[in-house]
């Protein structure tokens, strides 16, 4: 098959919130289309969440019903292993057996799937050689790969610190502001948090990302909440919250039901952060954006009687 002919497929869910600008890029350099599955609806949540075990989280039931979106659309679906970036900087295990579960529940679809794998920990196994093996197995030689990778690192260094600078100003505004520690497809996707952020710009409230910051100077600040944490995204959210919680007026955790890190890593927030007001929410498939949007308007009260502005 030509490279200009291949098409990939990319599940709008967990690490394509991350990579999504790092995917496209390198794909496209190396000639070739993406194709990305539309943004959560009820459709994919109940497939995703008939596809999955009780047990698994909802970002997880949701990514299994973007797979089964993109199947038979495309030649290959992105699905990749990241283990973990060095010593204690891990990600969710869940990131670790993507591949093999995805693997198993569609092994009847007769759907290609493309992966590649980081462990920096245990294998000693870097991004760029993981995109250099990935590349080299859909046949483009070691030179476009290469090329290829330093493009896509390039453009996506380049948009999160756009991301970045864009937010900093944002803390300087007046307006009530509110912090959304969440991991980025919890925060964005549809059916989880992007209602939560709609409605604070309903009401007036500025809401923030404490995981979009400079990445290297927030694993240095998580210290001063833990200096043992060792999932790196939890290691962002703390060292974003760590950096901004002095310019804000509330926290808010938001995580997916039931997530390990999450449960002891907010409990850890709620614990040590003191003089921020906090909200936990836990999300499932069947909170319903009506009680959610209760607790944010008691949430924001709770703000305003603080402030004396209620
Ligand atoms: S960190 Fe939590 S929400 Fe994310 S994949 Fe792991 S268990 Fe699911």
């Amino acid at each position: 098959m030509e490279q200009q002919n291949i098409k990939i497929g990319l599940p709008r869910a967990m690490l394509y919130y991350r990579y999504r600008v790092l995917w496209r890029t390198f794909f496209q350099e190396l000639g070739m289309e993406t194709v990305v599955s539309v943004p959560t609806n009820r459709d994919i949540l109940e497939q995703g969440t008939a596809l999955a075990i009780d047990e698994a989280c909802l970002s997880l039931k949701i990514y299994l019903g973007h797979v089964a979106a993109l199947v038979g659309k495309c030649d290959y679906i992105l699905v990749p292993r990241v283990s973990s970036f060095d010593r204690h900087r891990s990600m969710c295990t869940r990131f670790e057996s993507t591949p093999d579960l995805v693997r198993n529940v569609f092994r009847n679809s007769g759907q290609k799937l493309l992966s590649y794998e980081v462990d920096e920990e245990m294998k000693k196994k870097g991004e760029e050689e993981a995109f250099l093996e990935m590349g080299k197995a859909l046949g483009c030689s070691a030179k476009a790969v290469k090329r290829a990778y330093k493009q896509a690192k390039k453009a996506e260094l380049s948009q999160h610190k756009e991301r970045v600078q864009k937010y900093e100003q944002q803390y300087k505004k007046e307006n009530m502001k509110v912090l959304i520690a969440a991991h980025s497809y919890v925060a964005e996707d549809p059916y989880m948090g992007k209602p939560v952020s709609d409605y604070l710009k309903r009401v007036g409230v500025i809401p923030l990302r404490a995981d979009i910051v400079d990445r290297e100077a927030a694993l240095k600040h998580s210290r001063e909440l833990s200096p043992t944490c060792k999932w790196e995204i939890n290691r962002e959210i703390l060292g974003g919250i760590a950096m901004h919680m002095e310019d804000v007026d509330g926290i808010i955790l938001l995580s997916a039901f039931p997530c390990g890190p999450d449960a002891m890593v907010n409990e850890l927030i709620t614990r040590r952060v003191k003089g921020v007001p906090i909200l936990n929410l836990v999300l499932d498939s069947q909170s319903g954006i009506a009680g959610v949007e209760t607790r944010l308007e008691s949430f924001i009260d709770i703000i305003r009687f603080k402030e004396g502005k209620l």
